[in-house]
């Protein structure tokens, strides 16, 4: 296998699983080839959220830089009760968690996020970047990959990666036609520019308030000119369904009984775009020979850990150093890379349901949380969270061992 590194690998899917893929491989001297259904590569206008483990890959990727440039560093993580408005408990992100933790915890807008991606795509002479073509078959033979796309054309590679999302055409070849999983839950998001915002809310902070059934986020985005807002709830009217516009007159019924602030920002958005949250249960294996998942199409999960494109991200690292470590043997290297990662993503994709009844508890429930979340000291919390950001999640990514 002199000459592997000749060879290019094909990356189905141009979201921030599979652009972050392709710079990872690239790291390594591995070219390949992005193949992207949607005429652009793009992302949608909305905030995300990303935690010191993340930062940890970034570092790898050599990008820590301009993602920092872009993003904002919120001061703490608050969370409030959606109807009596007061503060449940709150997390300082600043010095003491960054030394923990090694890194900071950031918000920034997916769009400036996937383009620092794109960018970096763009500048290397080791990707290839095809958008407008949806990946609609596959064939595998003892020396590489051959997919076909809609409009007819073939790409060959001596592996293939399914970076495809939630509904992945990859993951029914690999995995089999496993359903999607509706949680019941609706999320409609907006961007709202800072003036609109009364001052005494534009907090630094990502802070969301907690009721039965719904809650609502609110963090600020590019350094402050914009503030996102998620505001989720339960409902089971709705088919599978990704980004189309949402009905305002259920989301004010579904946060009528919220406290004033809730409802007065809820109030400021005329258009939202609307979501209905699904993810899998997790499963062990989601590698075939010379072809593998990555993010979403292997494990998708609800956002209440907000870490389902940090996921995508310590994914992409860890397959890259697989690969070198198998010196090119793509299906050893996909099998080391699954076993390294199913045990990270299937508790993450666990935690986030526990955590999505956690912030939707009423009665009982909710009271034993907000007394359980109040009375912890910063230690507990920081502790509760070694687990996902600190250095176990290195460990974890599988990335730790060649860095
Ligand atoms: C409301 C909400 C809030 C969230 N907040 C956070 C957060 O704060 N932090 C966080 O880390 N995560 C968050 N997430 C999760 C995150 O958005 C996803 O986990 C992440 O975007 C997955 O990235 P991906 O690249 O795996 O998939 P996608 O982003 O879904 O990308 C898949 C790409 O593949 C393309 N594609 C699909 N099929 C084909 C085909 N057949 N041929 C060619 N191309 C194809 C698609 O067009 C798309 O561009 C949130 C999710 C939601 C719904």
């Amino acid at each position: 296998m002199n000459n592997w590194k000749n060879e290019q690998v094909l990356i189905v899917g141009g979201g921030i699983g599979g652009l972050t893929a392709a710079l990872a491989l690239e790291r390594q001297g591995i070219p390949s080839q992005v193949i992207e259904q949607a005429a652009e590569f793009k992302e949608i206008g909305a905030g995300i959220q990303l935690g010191p483990n993340v930062f940890w890959m970034l570092d790898r990727l050599g990008l820590i830089a301009p993602v920092s440039a872009l993003a904002v560093f919120p001061n703490n993580l608050v969370m409030r009760d959606s109807i009596t408005g007061e503060e449940v408990t709150r997390i300082s992100l600043g010095d003491a968690f960054r030394k923990r933790f090694h890194h900071p915890y950031a918000l920034i807008h997916r769009a400036d996020l996937h383009n620092v991606l794109l960018d970096a795509c763009r500048n290397s002479n080791l990707i290839r970047l095809d958008a407008s073509q949806k990946v609609v078959d596959v064939k595998e033979a003892a020396d590489g990959i051959t997919v076909k796309t809609a409009s007819g054309r073939d790409y060959r590679g001596a592996a293939l990666i399914g970076a495809d999302g939630l509904w992945s055409t990859i993951r029914q070849i690999v995995v089999g036609a496993d359903q999607s999983k509706p949680a019941g839950h609706i999320t409609y998001r907006a961007v709202l520019p800072t003036s609109d915002v009364p001052e005494k809310y534009r907090w630094q902070d990502m802070a969301f308030w907690a009721g039965e059934k719904v809650h609502l986020v609110l963090y600020p985005l590019r350094t402050g000119e914009l503030f996102n807002l998620v505001a989720v709830f339960h409902s089971n009217r709705y088919e599978e369904g990704w980004d189309s516009f949402g009905d305002p007159a259920e989301l004010h019924e579904r946060f009528a009984s919220t406290c004033e602030p809730v409802r007065m920002l809820l109030n400021k958005i005329e258009s939202w775009r609307m979501w209905v949250l699904c993810d899998r249960p997790p499963i062990k294996e989601w590698s075939r020979g010379r072809i593998t998942l990555l993010g979403d199409a292997a494990h998708p999960m609800l956002q209440y850990l907000a870490q389902g494109a940090g996921m995508s991200i310590e994914d992409a690292v860890c397959l890259a150093d697989k690969v070198v470590a198998a010196n090119g043997d793509y299906a050893s290297a996909f099998r080391a890379y699954q076993q390294a990662r199913y045990l990270r993503t299937g508790r993450v994709q666990i935690m986030a349901r526990i955590y999505g009844e956690f912030y939707h508890a009423g009665g009982v429930a909710k009271e034993l949380r907000n007394m359980m979340l109040g009375s912890r000291t910063p230690e507990d919390a920081a502790s509760g969270m070694e687990w996902l950001y600190g250095r176990q999640a290195e460990l974890m990514s599988g990335a730790a061992a060649s860095s």
